[in-house]
């Protein structure tokens, strides 16, 4: 059993401390930095093995190394972003597992955001911590990669199961949502979600972690193969991942 604890850092960051209830192994994913994450951790217990990192952006790992020193944490990041990153004991890859107490951490490459970036499904906790890749409502900017391998990566996060828990790396739904709503005005399930993310946010609650279910139906950003999406972008027929470039490009400008 994995208890995940949200973080919240800086303006609208996330960090999430995971704690194996069975053997008391704890893991941060993506610490930004240390101050409330060493709070959140002497108030659990004062113990971290793990630091897990998604990708080399510095408002997602500018804690590993204290947290690594005051706690002697073993930092797991993307072996190919290894000259990028603090001090990595263990590089991995796409496929890859990570132990976190009695839980596994499968390792998925997401490229895109940046070319290094992975996430970790934690399938027994029906979690997935992506980092810089999915949002709710979103998508990371393809700041690194290409439009086609950013859309691919949103595809291998999209065949993960329904009732899959989606912990991003920042709350930024409000202002997806009403990019999604401009794109795709008609959908329902869509305005369904927003009304229910505003009165969260009305309330100060956070709206992480979404579903992942719901994002299939409401996130733009995973429906660029949606004929119906493409034919509103005029775009009827075209390729997916050019759908996707469109989408994008139009979001960074909104
Ligand atoms: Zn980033």
């Amino acid at each position: 059993m994995l208890d995940i604890q949200r973080i919240p850092l800086f303006r609208d960051n996330y960090a999430y401390l995971l704690t194996d209830r069975a053997d008391g192994t704890v893991a941060i994913v993506d610490p930004g930095t240390e101050g409330p994450v060493i709070e959140a951790i002497d108030a659990n217990g004062g113990r971290l093995d793990l630091v897990l990192l998604t990708h080399h952006h510095a408002d997602h790992i500018g804690g590993a190394p204290a947290l690594k020193a005051r706690y002697g944490a073993r930092v797991v990041g993307p072996q190919s972003d290894r000259g990028r990153l603090p001090d990595l004991d263990q590089g991995v890859g796409d496929g890859d597992s990570v132990a976190i107490g009695s839980a596994t951490a499968r390792v998925i490459a997401t490229p895109g955001h940046t070319s290094g970036h992975i996430a970790f499904w934690v399938e027994a906790a029906n979690a997935v911590f992506c980092g810089d890749t999915l949002f709710s409502l979103g998508c990371g900017r393809v700041f690194e990669g290409t439009y086609p391998e950013m859309w691919e990566s949103l595809l291998a996060l999209r065949a993960l199961p329904d009732d899959t828990l989606v912990y991003c790396g920042h709350e930024y739904t409000e202002a997806n949502g009403r990019f999604a709503e401009s794109v795709d005005p008609g959908n329902a399930a869509l305005e369904a979600e927003i009304a229910e993310d505003r009165a969260l946010r009305a309330r100060g609650e956070a709206t992480v972690p979404c579903h992942l279910g719901v994002e299939k139906r409401t996130n733009p950003f995973l429906r660029a193969d949606d004929p119906g999406l493409a034919a509103a972008l005029g775009m009827a027929g075209k390729d997916a991942a050019e759908v996707f470039a469109v989408l994008r490009q139009r979001k960074d400008t909104f």
